[in-house]
């Protein structure tokens, strides 16, 4: 028997139905697949069932690994590997595109989520990520702009990626049962998106603005743009409104913007 590990986020996937729905949101024949934190294997069965060209795994706990290994040693396409996805370069992992699949645990989902989306350049490593989060963090995630969820969580995830909910998952789906209900979100790489050359920026503006998100945009504004008049102008911006006023768009083309006055 396997003791769950709290500090790890362990909180393992159970329910059938929900693995077998998981598992038919994409395609994954003859496709490469990455799946982060397996745990104890229950979704990677469900993924090798499906006859992948290859699986590698990424568990950081180390006898869980080893338990991986042995449980799939008969299997010639897996490949386990004990470490932690946070030290991990994607890049590097193997040329074909990866269809990423990952119960995170859930204080690092979000970290993992933001060093994907700022650390890759032009290039995707991936075509489509499966991920599970805390359902009020999806929620954030996925918030349309005007709504009191709307952040920056919701503007740095849309940047590049276009997103879709799944479902929610509940505590009794996962052994041991988690406190909080589950929400499982599709990422999409974006053909198409605002270019902004440094997206440490894009952190660093939404941060600003979101800083003080019941205040108008005006103190923000002025202490960026030292009250630059053509960019309101331009991006038709009217400064007595609430950052959560302004549409993700508009805060990607601020970043722009501010790239070429402080260039
Ligand atoms: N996917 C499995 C397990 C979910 S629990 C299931 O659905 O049943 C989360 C898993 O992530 C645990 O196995 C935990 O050990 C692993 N994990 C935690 N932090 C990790 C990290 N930084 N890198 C890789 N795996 C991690």
């Amino acid at each position: 028997m396997i003791k769950a590990k709290k500090s790890l986020g362990q909180n393992f996937l159970i329910d059938k139905n929900i693995l077998e729905k998981i598992t038919n949101i994409t395609n994954i024949k003859n496709k490469t697949i990455l799946e982060i934190g397996p745990g104890t294997g229950n979704l990677t069965s469900y993924i090798l069932y499906k006859n992948p060209k290859k699986l590698i795994v990424i568990e950081k706990d180390f006898s869980l690994a080893k338990k991986l290994e042995e449980d799939f040693k008969f299997r010639d396409n897996i490949n386990v590997i004990n470490d932690d996805i946070l030290r991990i370069d994607e890049n590097e992992l193997c040329k074909d595109k990866l269809t990423v699949f990952g119960n995170l645990p859930y204080n690092i989902s979000t970290e993992i989520l933001s060093k994907w989306i700022i650390s890759f350049k032009d290039h995707f490593w991936f075509d489509l990520l499966v991920l599970m989060f805390q359902k009020e963090v999806a929620d954030r995630i996925i918030a349309e702009f005007n709504t009191s969820n709307y952040g920056r969580l919701s503007i740095i995830s849309n940047w590049k990626l276009n997103i879709k909910k799944i479902f929610d998952i509940k505590p009794a789906s996962f052994s041991p049962q988690p406190k909080i209900d589950s929400t499982l979100l599709c990422f999409y790489p974006k053909n198409n998106f605002i270019k902004i050359k440094n997206p440490k920026n894009l952190e660093k503006i939404t941060r600003i603005f979101f800083n003080q998100r019941r205040k108008m945009l005006k103190k923000p504004y002025n202490q960026l743009f030292n009250g630059n008049e053509k960019v309101l102008k331009k991006l038709n911006i009217n400064l007595n409104l609430r950052p959560q006023n302004l549409n993700c768009e508009t805060y990607y083309k601020l970043v722009s913007e501010y790239e070429n006055l402080v260039s």
